[in-house]
């Protein structure tokens, strides 16, 4: 499709566009009592408009019923997580037995590591990918130190070659084969925070199981973003959170997968009451019985106010289906590109570069700019004109045009914007 930077041209592609209505279901904040450009999805997404309403039913059956809500409410609180399990796993192509909600996403990967990441002397390292999200590399260093080995020597990353943006998928497989028989555990992220990679999880997966290590994925920029199949491709274990694409609140709880093919009981974890086979949860008995599922990971009753929010996000994107926005989210980042660059063109001396993949396989809804002259001040004069963007060491700015909710005017208007901006600044 050919694109134009014009106001009509966005103004009819959002007239084509049938998640166009969806907008409707956002709260914007404002700026001069306008809608922002809101860029930042892949950081907080926006808040639906149903949400108050999974809150304010758990408040008053709360208020009711008190600790009759357990089983009375009109969504009974002691199996409120089994609502999730059939549309999130559409959400990331499992079955409904192996997805789960629990606890927050560094803490699930932590816990989730209990299972699948047990060093022995010979098998003991854990690949990552190079500027993996801090989190999950405190998370590497603490995992190692915990079991008695030495992060520097048990924490190999894929690097980034020389001059280039982004980790080949070839590196990582050379990798792999390079650690071989001592590697116990690839963990990488689906979509890398920074750049916006997505990457190859099916190929991944596969060339850590041919050395006998187990393969997971930490989801938090992919899920309700990309296409996910993590059953067919075999991961053994997944984690997420709600609040950047799905659009759940912030800090909220965070959502895991684990492989049937692991359901099984022998499997060690770190247990409590609410992994307990359900039949007999409140038989208060005193050996555990996992549940058969990835609720066997379940520790504590869950935080039904924090899941109300999460509930009203996964039954939209349900209602939508991941197929419709994963076509929007395609076009609407192309036509992003397409105005970046219009901008570079028209305006001399100006460098952008976009730092993203340029194929649609190995990018999803970010594209993160490299600023070569402006850097800082266009960042600051992009927001002060209601364009909410993040800002990323040394000269970044990522944008990502959520599909739920971004609209076509929305570029047409940020490419305005930034222009004024560069012109201003020079
Ligand atoms: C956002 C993000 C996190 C955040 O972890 P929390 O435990 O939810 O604070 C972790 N990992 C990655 C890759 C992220 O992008």
């Amino acid at each position: 499709m050919t694109f134009q930077n014009t106001l009509e041209f966005a103004q009819e592609l959002d007239a084509q566009d049938e998640l166009h209505v969806y907008r409707e279901e956002f709260i914007f904040p404002q700026h001069n009592k306008k809608d922002v450009i809101y860029f930042t999805g892949n950081s907080l997404g926006l808040q639906p408009k149903r949400t108050r309403k999974y809150v304010d039913e758990v408040m008053d059956d709360w208020a009711k019923m008190a600790v009759e809500g357990h089983f009375y409410a009109e969504k009974p609180w002691w199996d409120y997580q089994e609502r999730f399990s059939k549309p999130l796993s559409k959400i990331v192509g499992a079955k409904p037995s192996e997805v789960t909600v629990m606890n927050t996403l560094t803490v699930n990967l932590h816990l989730l590591m209990v299972s699948f990441y047990r060093p022995t002397q010979k098998r003991y390292k854990i690949i990552c990918e190079e500027k993996a999200f801090p989190s999950d590399q405190y998370m590497f260093q603490s995992q190692v130190k915990f079991h008695g080995y030495d992060p520097k020597e048990a924490i190999v990353e894929v690097k980034r070659r020389e001059g280039e943006h982004n980790i080949r998928l070839e590196d990582i497989i050379a990798k792999i084969n390079e650690v071989g028989e001592e590697l116990a555990l690839v963990l990488f992220g689906g979509v890398n925070y920074y750049t916006g990679q997505v990457f190859n999880m099916k190929a991944i997966t596969e060339a850590g199981h041919n050395v006998g290590a187990y393969v997971g994925f930490d989801l938090a920029h992919a899920a309700g973003n990309i296409e996910l199949k993590l059953n067919e491709w075999n991961v053994d274990f997944a984690a997420w959170c709600s609040y950047k694409y799905m659009n759940s609140g912030p800090g909220n709880a965070s959502g895991c997968f684990v492989h049937e093919k692991h359901h099984h009981a022998d499997l060690p974890r770190f247990a409590g009451w609410w992994g307990h086979n359900k039949e007999r949860r409140f038989k208060m008995e005193p050996d555990f019985d996992p549940v058969h599922g990835a609720e066997g990971w379940q520790i504590s009753n869950l935080p039904i106010l924090s899941l109300a929010p999460y509930l009203a996000s996964v039954e939209m994107f349900d209602q939508i289906g991941m197929d419709k926005l994963i076509k929007k989210r395609n076009k609407i980042t192309a036509y992003l590109e397409y105005i970046l660059h219009e901008i570079d063109a028209e305006i001399p001396g100006t460098e952008f570069e976009i730092i993203t993949p340029s194929n649609q396989e190995e990018r999803a809804s970010q594209l993160s700019v490299f600023l070569h002259g402006q850097g800082r001040s266009l960042f600051d004069y992009l927001m002060s004109n209601g364009v909410i963007t993040d800002w990323r060491e040394p000269n970044v700015i990522r944008l990502a045009p959520v599909p739920l909710y971004c609209s076509f005017v929305d570029m047409y208007n940020f490419g305005q914007i930034l222009k004024e901006g560069i012109l201003k600044i020079k």
